[in-house]
């Protein structure tokens, strides 16, 4: 019998070709659950040639907030790791950590082959990096990483957190191309940082933004109003953050309580009285 939909969950590497064996044979499951983290150093990167044109390589991707220049690159999406080590109360990501434990990188040698095969047969000039973590936290980790993507001449952009970004790697960062990079800030209060599990300090984000603009790279900053643990003021702390630290893009949402996250399941914990 063969389901009306299939649901992949986990890698899906393994499963991916399971289910297609299954197509054939006419018994083709309702779910594939690949608890398995699958090595991603062990598959070759995606050949694009099959999906439309369209899909592969767009303008505008890489367009600047506050300098023009970028936004006729041909540039197309990629993502090098898998996963987040961290367990942010607001997010997803740890919901699926029997499937994704921690954080998986590909090897810098991969990286580079990835880069220099999109730029050959694609003519891609820039990538928008969806990566969790653009950039490995550990330091050794994060050059060879940067390295790898520096010596393929690509723009690039991303996102990361705050923490891990040293004078140093700001440097390299900005020597390996990239021009902007988002920070996953969240609030200006301390109280709320630790009260969503984030792991970062205030000081150490007004830091890093402050090595993104001295390196020339866009500090784009993801914060959210309404989260559980603020301040009546919290309007005013936001606005003087964003003042003081003069970031050239906010990304403002409103708190939301996702199904899976540590909010939603522990609610009351959180002050939410209903979801
Ligand atoms: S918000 Fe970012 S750092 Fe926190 S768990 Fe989610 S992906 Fe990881």
């Amino acid at each position: 019998m063969t389901s009306l939909y299939t649901a992949i969950l986990g890698d899906g590497e393994e499963s991916i070709v399971q289910a297609i064996t299954d197509i054939f044979s006419l018994d083709l499951k309702k779910i594939y659950d690949q608890h398995i983290s699958a090595d991603i150093n062990l598959y070759p990167y995606p050949l694009r040639k099959y999906l439309p044109a369209s899909s592969i390589a767009k303008k505008k991707l890489m367009t600047l907030t506050q300098n023009k220049g970028l936004e006729d690159m041909l540039s197309t999406t990629i993502i090098f790791s898998r996963g987040c080590p961290y367990r942010c109360a607001f997010c997803t990501m740890p919901s699926i950590t029997q499937y994704n434990p921690s954080v998986r990188f590909r090897k810098p040698e991969l990286i580079a082959d990835e880069i220099e095969y999109l730029k050959r047969e694609c003519r891609i000039e820039g990538i928008n990096l969806l990566d969790e973590i653009a950039i490995p936290l550990s330091r050794k980790k994060a050059i060879s990483h940067l390295e790898a993507i520096g010596k393929t001449n690509i723009t690039w952009r991303g996102q990361c957190r705050v923490d891990g970004i040293t004078p140093e790697i700001a440097k390299l960062t900005r020597q390996s191309g990239c021009s902007a990079l988002g920070l996953g800030v969240e609030s200006a209060e301390q109280q709320v940082l630790d009260m969503i599990d984030k792991k970062i300090k205030i000081e150490k984000a007004k830091e890093t933004i402050g090595l993104l603009k001295e390196n020339n790279i866009e500090a784009r900053l993801y914060m959210i109003m309404g989260a559980p643990g603020e301040s009546p003021d919290i309007v005013n702390k936001m606005w003087n953050f964003i003042v003081e630290t003069s970031p050239d893009l906010v990304h403002l949402s409103l708190f939301t309580v996702r199904p899976g996250t540590e909010v939603y399941n522990n609610s009351k914990k959180y002050g939410i009285k209903e979801v």
